[in-house]
């Protein structure tokens, strides 16, 4: 199970706050009403309208890009980015192995193939040290082009994940990217509203991809959005997610093409939403300010950690239960939270060990696998107040020192 599990999965019989702290609810609280009825009283419902080229605006311009292109879905923005990158039928693309399944799925979508890199012990997120070695040890550069020397399959891009709020060590993964011509898609779903050197992210690629997920920073209900600077990418986006009209009068199409559209309704919910982004990541940022103010020298648990280099949006909170000092493991702390109304979440399974891609290869994985077993999320909503808070740590400290 993910950690990707938001309000909007919840079994409809079932409450909201089935959970007395549930781990990470939408916060809804400014404009989105008047809009959506804006959108209901004129007719404007679907995926033409204001506010889908409003919100495209308001996004592209919040991470500093220039264009902005919005999709259905966080996994259909990746679906479509990796494929105006040039990710073709055979090809292989560099994935984190430690993240949601969607990007690697966006890779097999094109039939192209995931090499999952593993993570980096500090900040979990790809170890750009093991993309450079991948592909300066693994691969043979012939004709222009890098070729995985064991598949004899050819490199067509790099798929950096940001990983519950955090940025990957960019620098070096776009230095080893430009010596061999790759380019860079990075998944930035998990991540806006966070920094990488004093660059927001979602421009630090030449394309980026954010979700609009019901458990993400920033929701429209489901959506995504494609961000970049680059013109021809950002139409091509544009055209492949409107069914590739080449002539939209007399309905001539020269490709295949998708109908990955967002909504004038969906997009309504996220310009009330962009409006509040800059509390949202301070609320967040708060929560975590405090978790780790509480949780920090407890034995056994390693707060979430922030690089020098990085701003993190904090979009999860993840500790490290360490089981050689807790009696307890993580899967038993998830329980008894459980048992205390509090829902928590581990991370993914890495997919360099998911059946769903067990013909995909692998380049490291111990990391990954470690972080994975140690780790659980807390709650985290927007709206979460300083006294659940501390009941959220009060209890994990209490689970954890219970001998
Ligand atoms: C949420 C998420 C996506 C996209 O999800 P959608 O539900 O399709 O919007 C992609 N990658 C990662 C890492 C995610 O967490």
């Amino acid at each position: 199970m993910s950690i990707n599990t938001g309000r909007e999965r919840m079994p409809s019989n079932e409450s909201c706050r089935s959970s007395v702290v549930p781990l990470s609810v939408p916060h809804i609280a400014g404009n989105e009403w008047t809009y959506v009825k804006e959108c209901l009283d004129t007719g404007w419902v679907s995926s033409v309208g204001a506010f889908v080229e409003r919100f495209e605006r308001h996004v592209a311009s919040y991470v500093g890009a220039k264009y902005g292109v919005a999709t259905a879905s966080g996994t259909a923005a990746l679906h479509l980015a990796l494929q105006v990158a040039g990710v073709r039928p055979n090809d292989e693309v560099l994935v984190s192995t430690l993240t949601f399944i969607a990007p690697a799925n966006a890779v097999r979508y094109l039939g192209a193939w995931p090499v999952f890199i593993d993570a980096e012990a500090d900040y979990w997120q790809i170890d750009p040290y093991r993309v450079q070695t991948f592909l300066e040890k693994e691969c043979v550069a012939r004709q222009g082009h890098l070729y995985n020397r064991a598949s004899g399959r050819r490199l067509a891009a790099i798929l950096p994940v940001d990983v519950i709020g955090h940025p990957c060590d960019m620098g070096p993964i776009h230095e080893v990217a430009q010596k061999y011509g790759l380019p860079v898609v990075e998944d930035a779903t998990e991540s806006l509203g966070a920094w990488y050197r004093g660059q927001k992210v979602g421009r630090l690629s030449s394309i980026a991809c954010f979700s609009f997920n019901g458990n993400k920073l920033v929701t429209t209900g489901g959506g995504g959005m494609v961000v970049t600077d680059d013109e021809r990418f950002a139409q091509k986006v544009r055209y492949l997610s409107t069914q590739a009209k080449d002539d939209p009068i007399e309905y001539i199409h020269h490709e295949i093409g998708y109908n990955y559209r967002l909504t004038n309704i969906q997009a309504a919910v996220g310009c009330a939403q962009m409006e509040h982004i800059d509390e949202f990541v301070a609320a967040k940022r708060a929560t975590a300010e405090r978790y780790t103010a509480r949780l920090r020298g407890i034995p056994g648990i390693t707060p979430a950690r922030e690089a020098v280099w990085a701003k993190s949006s904090f979009w999860m909170y993840t500790v490290l239960l360490n089981p050689e000092i807790l009696s307890v493991n993580r899967h038993d702390v998830l329980k008894q939270l459980k048992g205390r109304g509090i829902e928590s979440r581990p991370l993914w399974q890495p997919l360099h060990q998911s059946r769903a891609h067990s013909s995909s290869h692998a380049y490291g994985g111990p990391v990954a696998e470690r972080i994975q077993r140690q780790a659980l999320s807390l709650p985290c909503s927007v709206g979460l107040s300083q006294s659940d808070q501390d009941l959220v740590t009060d209890a994990l400290i209490d689970i954890c020192q219970k001998k």
